[in-house]
């Protein structure tokens, strides 16, 4: 793998201008009520791109204040659902015209590659959009009839006022996960997006705005997780939190929700996916699925298989196959159609990556291939792949969050089902295989929230993803996705001459 053209002005004419900087509150765009900003950093040349509001508790609270007016007596909550649904399709009308610009901004602050982005990433994020769109007017509750010469029906309600705390790796799609269905269910709401990548939530919130969704519905407050984020999750007039990071902020979030207002909770954190390859697979096509899933986003996803367990009779072929592949990967300018891997996001991750591959090179795993920052400048990590991994390394264990995959050998059935349920984790898991029996039996073994055969990353709008054990609770995508933004409540009353 090779560096080149790191923020070379060769890609200069794709880099947009950047005009949205302030928080988004009641339907302008404001300075924090402290008058701080806070850089944002370009990870392919570590230079700021632009200085930002930085919101903090009074800034949340100036948000919720306006989000509980706009539930509690604005139109969004009260309007039909097909009028909703009509106003999203708007949105989703000027986000589409503006990818261009919307996918610019997240390769700039997050460096993620730009054609992709536009090619697959946004569309997928715009297909949830017109998914939860569709589905607001396709929210109804039941009949029952009940004992007692009781009549009852349930009403499905917005939850109130939702606060979304997103993290920086899929900017854009993470923003439009969030507001989507809580958006259709007829919520308000406030977004923090991470401080790493503030650039496109603000973008959007102005589309928004164009789109005709009123003041007051979406605000967007920038800043810094303990700060901004504790806001949020401790605020006392928030009825809602739904969270995307790390497991270690999740509890922490959780426990701010539980000790101050109980508002409910979803969280979607980390994960350790393992890739489970059976010796019956052909190799080759086999390796595109390990590549897409260990390396996609610069390994950056939550889902990806940092962990591919493969069986005995062809591991040795598996690893040799894979190191080459990898080895040809280009990392560069995100902005350069040729490049397949950018820079990690930040200083911070960087660091963290690279002390993580000092770790499985010192506990004795072996180093394939990659290993080394590349480039001058710029948060550049070669594609990493370790092999003789054990399950007490911390390679195996931990959720690195960058493109190191560890592969580790198997035997048997029970043996693959062992290891690939032997983290904290329950996010994500796949299966290669062409024997059915294996697949089935497989996939019901398995404790994670999507399990893909012979496939990876393969995400619908109506596809309901979420985690199992650590990886936390709740679903995106999906009606499920919809119904955690929804209170039920029922409504009983005695039929006519009943006892009551
Ligand atoms: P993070 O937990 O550090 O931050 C996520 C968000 O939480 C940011 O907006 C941050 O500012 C905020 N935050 C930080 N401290 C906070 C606090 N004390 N109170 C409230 N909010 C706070 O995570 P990250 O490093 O930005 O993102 C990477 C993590 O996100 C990984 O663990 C990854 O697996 C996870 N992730 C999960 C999913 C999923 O769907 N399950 C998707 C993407 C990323």
């Amino acid at each position: 793998s090779q560096v080149h053209n790191n923020g070379n002005s060769k890609y200069s004419d794709k880099i947009p201008k950047i005009k949205f900087t302030k928080l988004f509150i009641n339907g302008e765009f404001v300075d924090s009520v402290s008058g701080k900003t806070f850089e944002t950093i370009d990870p392919r040349t570590e230079e700021v791109i632009a200085n930002i509001a930085e919101g903090d508790k009074e800034d949340v609270d100036l948000a919720v204040k306006a989000a509980r007016e706009a539930f509690d007596h604005g139109p969004w909550p009260r309007m039909s659902g097909s009028e909703r649904g009509r106003i999203m399709m708007k949105f989703l009308q000027l986000v589409e015209e503006n990818i261009e610009e919307l996918a610019a901004l997240d390769s700039l602050d997050a460096g993620k590659l730009f054609e992709l982005g536009k090619a697959a990433e946004i569309p997928f994020a715009f297909s949830v959009l017109r998914y939860y769109a569709g589905a607001a007017d396709k929210i109804h509750g039941k009949t029952l009839r009940m004992a007692n010469q009781l009549q009852g029906h349930t009403l499905h309600e917005p939850v109130g006022v939702v606060g979304h705390i997103i993290p920086w790796n899929f900017p854009i799609g993470m923003f439009l996960m969030k507001t989507s269905p809580a958006l259709a269910a007829g919520c308000t709401m406030l977004v923090k997006p991470a401080e790493q990548s503030p650039l496109s939530a603000l973008y959007l919130a102005h589309l928004a705005k164009l789109a005709g969704i009123p003041d007051g519905v979406i605000n967007v407050v920038t800043g810094f997780g303990e700060t901004a984020g504790a806001a949020i999750s401790s605020h006392m007039d928030i009825d809602c939190v739904s969270f995307t990071g790390s497991t270690e902020v999740g509890r922490v979030v959780m426990q701010a929700a539980a000790t101050s207002n109980l508002k409910a909770v979803s969280l979607e954190l980390g994960g350790k996916a393992p890739l489970i390859v059976f010796d019956d697979v052909d190799v080759d096509s086999t390796i595109n699925i390990a590549l897409k899933g260990g390396f996609a986003n610069k390994g950056e996803y939550c889902v990806c298989s940092s962990r591919i367990l493969v069986q005995e009779g062809i591991y040795d072929e598996f690893v040799t196959k894979f190191a080459l592949y990898a080895k040809g990967m280009i990392v560069g300018d995100p902005f350069d159609p040729s490049t397949h891997q950018g820079p990690q996001v930040d200083k911070q991750q960087y660091e963290k990556v690279l002390s993580y591959i000092e770790h499985g090179k010192r506990q004795g795993a072996t180093l394939l291939t990659g290993g080394k920052p590349c480039g001058e400048k710029g948060y550049y990590i070669e594609p990493t792949i370790f092999s003789d991994v054990t399950d007490d390394m911390l390679i195996a264990t931990d959720e690195i969050f960058g493109p190191v995959v560890s592969v580790i050998k198997f035997k048997t059935i029970e043996e693959a089902i062992a290891k690939a349920n032997s983290t904290c984790y329950g996010l994500a898991a796949g299966i290669a295989t062409n024997d059915l029996n294996i697949a089935n039996t497989v996939s019901r073994s398995l404790r994670a929230g999507i399990i893909w055969i012979n496939c990876y990353l393969a995400f619908d709008a109506s596809c309901p993803y979420g985690g199992y054990k650590m990886s936390g609770f709740g679903r995106e995508f999906g009606m499920e996705g919809l119904y955690k933004y929804l209170q039920v409540k029922s409504v009983v009353t005695p039929l006519h001459n009943s006892p009551w």
